[in-house]
């Protein structure tokens, strides 16, 4: 078992190793994936008894792995189970581990346990990454918005955090003042911030030169409001609570989103179980390899996503998925028994010139509303028109629904934003 204490030396050696491996050969990253994977396989079989149960019911014995063949024949591990893990067998008392819980906004929320050493080994370092992937410097200011500021923790450049708690006005002029080159946010905040920069003709600081978000799903619209009211691309990571490291994210040529194959191994399944092809988009499923106290292994994830076809450009190995396509969750049943989701409304929203903030809701069965915030300055009715033949051109055209402009999203500064409100009915709950 790892110690909980980690030296300094110990994450310089971490940060040295994730920033010289993200251009190796990607056939090298894959071998030593595999390696880590039949080690995890192994390790999980002899200490985990869900696991050691599960894996004997379809007949694999970790020690006699010898191909991912072998591996994908596993069961996918959901997310009940790890609500049950006290309970199952999966969550092992003798190992010593930290825990947390994710915020519920994709289903029930859940323990999370965290050898200590996490963080300093695999967070940080694979947090450092990204930034300096992006654009950050070590001599760059960047802002981190957050609701509860936890002071500078030092990463990449110098982190000021700012409070979110206070009126846009203070948090605007803060922003202002701080003379920011990059500024971190969640996706609703940034939706939020971009509305209010235009409305206000106010323009983003002269020094800012990258935003990044974090911490939620970052739709098409929500690009093209940071676009208008920021004047630059938004670079985004993909990261969930239950995994000991971020997932994936992207450099500065805002491509698709680098995979962390040192420390996940991502499968993209169709609704029968099968790998989909590049630009498909399918079910997330992960192994972390690095979770030993309650190992994750062909977790589903509840998040949409697609493979990239071909490499980024900047020359980086880690293999690239092309989109993240917002929780599974996220999408809503309509009376004629099609399924509204967050890829077919951004590819529709896609189409109109001005970006637009949008959420859809139910508030009776099968009642459909999509509430539009329209920026400033902008010919509403000529968008609103447009907007309703590009969404007419979806499953929307088999019920009746209506669009219905709003000054403000409520409640959406604050972190987590849903894109749809179904009605509570248990079919909208459950994935396929
Ligand atoms: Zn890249």
């Amino acid at each position: 078992m790892t110690k909980g204490r980690v030296s300094a030396r110990e994450m310089l050696e971490a940060c040295e190793y994730f920033e010289s491996s993200q251009w190796r050969p990607q056939a090298d990253l894959l071998d030593e994936q595999w390696l880590k994977l039949k080690s995890l396989l192994a390790w999980s079989y002899e200490h985990i008894p869900f696991y050691a149960s599960r894996f004997r019911k379809v007949d694999v014995i970790p020690q006699k792995i010898s191909s991912l063949e072998d591996f994908y024949r596993l069961p996918l591990m959901k997310r009940q189970d790890l609500v049950d893990a006290e309970l199952n067998g999966l969550r092992v008392h003798s190992f010593p581990a930290t825990s947390s819980h994710t915020t519920g906004t994709s289903g029930p929320s859940v323990t999370v346990w965290r050898d200590q050493s996490y963080d300093a080994k695999l967070t940080f370092p694979l947090w450092r990454r990204w930034l300096k992937a992006a654009g950050l410097q070590s001599h760059d200011r960047y802002l981190r918005l957050v609701t509860v500021p936890v002071g500078a923790a030092r990463t990449l450049g110098r982190a000021l955090d700012i409070s979110m708690m206070t009126s846009v006005s203070t948090l605007i002029e803060k922003i202002e003042s701080a003379k920011p080159n990059g500024i971190i946010m969640t996706p609703a905040t940034l939706e939020y911030l971009s509305l209010e920069l235009m409305e206000r003709d106010r323009k983003a600081p002269k020094s800012l030169k990258n935003i990044f978000t974090n911490g939620d799903n970052l739709t098409l619209s929500g690009r093209r409001l940071c676009r208008q009211g920021f004047g630059c691309d938004p670079i985004d990571h993909y990261a969930a609570r239950e995994c000991s490291s971020g997932i994936a994210w992207q450099c500065s040529e805002v491509q698709g989103y680098h995979v962390n194959v040192e420390n996940v191994v991502v499968e993209i399944l169709d609704t029968q179980g099968r790998p989909v092809a590049p630009g498909e988009v399918g079910r997330v499923v992960i192994t972390d390899l690095s979770s030993k106290p309650v190992p994750l292994i062909r977790y589903e994830i509840g998040d949409l996503a697609s493979w990239q076809e071909g490499p980024c450009n900047c020359g980086r190995s880690l293999p690239c998925l092309a989109s993240i396509d917002g929780r599974i969750v996220e999408r809503m049943k309509l009376k004629s028994g099609e399924w509204l989701t967050c890829h077919v409304l951004n590819m529709a929203f896609g189409q109109i010139p001005s970006p637009l903030q949008y959420q859809v809701r139910e508030d009776q069965p099968f009642n459909v509303t999509i509430d539009v915030v329209l920026p400033p300055k902008i010919e509403s009715s000529e968008v609103l028109q447009l907007l309703k033949i590009e969404l007419q051109k979806t499953v929307l055209s088999t019920i009746e629904w209506k669009l219905n402009p709003v000054d403000r999203i409520p409640g959406e500064i604050f972190g987590k934003r849903r894109l749809f409100h179904p009605y509570e009915s248990a079919e909208n709950q459950e994935p396929e």
